[in-house]
């Protein structure tokens, strides 16, 4: 039977405030008939994306996440995962532009605030038309196509009493409903998805689905004010050899050792950079440790979002993804830390390999449709 396709290049695109995520599918079943067939150009920009990992100044292709031997509408190949800063998108366009993109594909499915945002600057430099489809209905399909590809795509922070032992391990994600799904990327939004296809955002009355203006975005940004750093990876890098007990007040600080009456270990921290009220105490605060500080500040009030949006929904299962994530270990522990001491050892949080690229896979899936 002659099944039809979409043209090729496949690409799902999520375009967010921060991040531009380009998900890319390379056929590996190509035929010797379809390669006769294929135009230069698709073969030109097929070799440039698999051959390369650094695309213009600031494109990265995130190697270490590539799937292999996954099926999309019946055909079989590559998922490969391309991210750029989204500031870039003019420079993007312009590179798309010289790889000939206008000559070929019509159609991209993108998600994200950019597939409105961009949607005029995509018709007029690279005659594309953005497919939009909404972000969330797309976070939830890629994160379950994802992880159903992917046998190690999920983990969790095993030993987390002790530093040296801490570990991650894989999850089974078997039995997953329902969950409550956090997406920490410029800001954070929390939703319960109760099956594949049913997933709240808001209710009434009742809170179950919350959005915070305090995300990564804030991090990156109080950080970079902070220290006058220049990149995330900076940023991670200053905090992971920082303490943030040099600029946090903790429980100890205050009570001098726990506070005992409401199980308060003294090493919680009670007041965020409450000690960076003295000069003595500014002009002691290093450029990690203020790094380190800024990043438990915001990653400790996700956690309260988080813990809350469960304690709400009676929720116990938990999933953090969001590219806050990426490289970011501390945070990972910290959220883990923080669900384990409040829920009593009840809540083990999840996280997931492809931290931020579960609205471009859902979006290039909608290829399906
Ligand atoms: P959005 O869709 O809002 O852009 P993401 O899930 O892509 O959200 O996450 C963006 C956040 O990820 C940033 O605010 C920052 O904290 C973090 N991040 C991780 N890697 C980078 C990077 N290379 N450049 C900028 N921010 C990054």
């Amino acid at each position: 039977p002659v099944v039809s396709h979409p043209p090729m290049p496949w690409f799902g695109m999520d375009i967010g405030g921060t991040l531009c995520k380009l998900v890319y599918f390379e056929p590996k079943d190509v035929t010797p008939d379809e390669a006769l067939e294929e135009k230069e150009t698709l073969k030109n920009i097929r070799k440039y994306l698999t051959k390369n990992s650094a695309y213009g100044k600031t494109g990265h292709r995130d190697t270490h996440l590539q799937m292999d031997d996954v099926y999309i509408r019946g055909r079989r190949g590559t998922l490969h995962f391309i991210r750029f800063p989204t500031s870039e998108m003019d420079n993007f366009l312009t590179l798309a532009r010289n790889k000939g993109m206008a000559t070929l594909v019509s159609t991209v499915c993108a998600t994200g605030g950019g597939a409105y945002k961009f949607e005029q600057n995509f018709k007029k430099e690279v005659n594309m038309r953005l497919h939009k489809y909404d972000e969330l209905d797309s976070l939830v399909k890629g994160i379950l196509y994802v992880e159903m590809n992917n046998p190690h795509e999920c983990y969790y922070w095993a030993n987390l009493s002790d530093d040296k032992l801490c570990e991650k391990r894989e999850f089974d994600f078997k039995d997953p409903y329902p969950f409550l799904l956090v997406n920490i990327g410029s800001g954070v939004s929390v939703l319960a998805v109760y099956g594949p296809n049913n997933y709240k955002r808001v209710s009434g009355t009742r809170l179950l689905y919350m959005d915070s203006s305090l995300g990564g975005g804030t991090f990156l940004g109080l950080c970079s004010l902070l220290t006058g750093c220049n990149s995330f990876d900076e940023a991670i890098e200053l905090a992971t050899i920082g303490d943030n007990t040099r600029v946090d007040k903790l429980v100890k600080d205050i009570y001098g050792g726990d506070y005992e009456r409401f199980y308060l270990p003294g090493d919680l921290v009670a007041s965020s950079f409450g000690q960076m009220i003295t000069r003595e105490r500014c002009m002691r605060a290093r450029r990690e440790d203020l790094a380190r500080a800024t990043l438990v500040t915001i990653t400790n009030n996700i956690g309260s979002i988080a813990r809350m949006c469960a304690q709400n929904e009676k929720i116990n299962n938990l999933v953090f993804v969001g590219n806050f994530l990426r490289v970011n270990p501390i945070a990972m522990k910290l959220l883990a830390r923080a669900m384990d001491y409040w829920s009593h050892g009840t809540i083990q949080p999840v996280f997931l390999e492809h931290e931020g690229y579960f609205g471009a896979v859902g979006c290039l899936l909608e290829i399906d449709d």
